[in-house]
């Protein structure tokens, strides 16, 4: 009962804290800088100074196309930006992932799909963002990927599935593991839950992509239920 209380005091605290910084602070969330009316969530500099991978002007396969050789077979990949240790990008994702800040994940994805609009990865059937457990989107109060999707959709007109895929276990926080060991906690934990149409295209859409692990497992997942799915990935962020 204790830890029952605990835990719910934390979660209220992570509402209200979140509230308070969405009401009263309009600063950028990587330098803490005064922002402008013309800005929003970074200031000028530390948007410009993020690094942008350009994966979409590259010929070659891109370092994200190789992540998932010999893995599994994915038709398009991209991500916007480099995820490192102290980027803006890092502070982007902090604040979508834990301060309440759900405007901030529509508004990231209409960027994505404003930057990709030309990109192949656009003509899709349907946008699958990553699932995560109930209890988790409770405590954090949504999906961060799903806003992400839902910024994506509303510019791309393309429907959002939330629901397509189920996930089944709440798996234990992936920052500490290694590749191997995330690959273990995460396996298995996802489950189709509707028989899809054969030869449906569906963009899965995450946050950040670092291992690749989860997305590998989802992927799977998919192709248990249907085998001719395509399916492509895109993501705000991807660690070097
Ligand atoms: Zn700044």
């Amino acid at each position: 009962m204790a830890t029952y209380i605990r835990k719910l005091g934390l979660v209220l605290k992570n509402y209200t804290d979140g509230l308070g910084h969405m009401l009263f602070t309009n600063v950028c969330l990587h330098c803490n800088k005064e922002l402008i009316s013309a800005e929003r969530y970074l200031c000028w500099l530390c948007w410009e100074g993020m690094e942008r991978t350009y994966f979409e002007l590259q010929v070659e396969p891109t370092k994200l196309d190789q992540l998932f050789w010999s893995r599994t077979k994915i038709k398009h990949t991209c991500a916007l930006y480099f995820y490192a240790k102290g980027s803006a990008s890092q502070s982007l994702i902090r604040a979508l992932k834990y301060d309440f800040k759900a405007p901030l994940g529509i508004y990231l994805g209409t960027h994505m799909a404003k930057q990709l609009s030309t990109h192949p990865i656009r003509h899709v059937d349907a946008i699958l963002p990553v699932p995560i457990h109930p209890k988790k989107k409770f405590a954090r109060g949504y999906n961060q990927s799903e806003l992400l999707a839902r910024g994506l959709a509303k510019e791309w007109k393309v429907p959002v599935w939330s629901y397509l895929v189920r996930k089944e276990k709440h798996t234990r926080s992936q920052t500490t593991n290694d590749r191997f060991g995330r690959w273990d906690n995460v396996q298995q934990t996802f489950k189709s839950l509707r028989n899809l149409p054969k030869e449906l295209h569906i963009l899965i859409v995450d946050d950040v992509i670092t291992t690749g692990a989860t997305l590998e497992s989802l992927v799977c997942a998919i192709r248990d239920s249907e085998p001719s799915v395509q399916i492509s990935l895109l993501s705000f962020a991807f660690t070097k």
